[in-house]
């Protein structure tokens, strides 16, 4: 990348004393990678498992569920929905790196819980632009999970479909609730 002396360089604003979020980030790599081993593992999941779940950051999915590096694919967005491009990452999981079990992970104060489609006529208003995706807020969160494993359990594109099960965690205890 070439940088013109008089523009701004993209982290302009940061110093030695004052490094943003992302200087942390490189920092902390390097600490990460000094004693970092490589398992030896390739892109299959050990565990045959994918986790569909909410880009919540109060929701530590490895802790959570006991898992380790390598075990399992983690797909997350805002709200853990089955949208096609999360069956698009669950049909390459599944077809192409050998996993066989879906869990879906919805949880307890989510930011979409106070959403509604209305966001979405809202940023048209101002942007001038209405977006392709619909918001998918819920207000039934039980519910939001049932429709979920709908989605999935009925996409032709999945091969396995017979291990798909939802949850509900709870930030504030830490504990998951199974939605039958
Ligand atoms: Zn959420």
């Amino acid at each position: 990348m070439t940088v013109t002396p008089d523009r701004p360089t993209p982290n302009a604003a940061a110093d030695s004393e004052n490094p943003t979020i992302i200087d942390r980030f490189v920092t902390a790599n390097r600490e990460y990678a000094v004693t970092f081993r490589d398992g030896g593992m390739d892109a299959r999941p050990v565990r045959r498992i994918a986790v569909v779940a909410c880009m919540d950051a109060r929701l530590d999915l490895f802790a959570a569920l006991g898992l380790e590096l390598g075990d399992a694919h983690v797909i997350r967005n805002a709200g853990g929905v089955v949208t096609d491009d999360t069956i698009r990452s669950l049909t390459i999981s599944q077809r192409a790196l050998g996993t066989r079990s879906i869990a879906l992970i919805h949880h307890t104060g989510c930011g979409l819980l106070g959403l509604t489609e209305d966001f979405r006529r809202e940023l048209e208003l101002e942007v001038g632009q209405r977006p392709q995706w619909a918001v998918e807020a819920f207000v039934d969160l039980d519910g939001d999970v049932r429709q979920s494993m709908q989605r999935v359990r009925t996409s032709p594109f999945l091969l396995h479909t017979d291990d798909v099960r939802g949850f509900v965690f709870d930030v504030h205890t830490g504990l998951l609730r199974e939605i039958g």
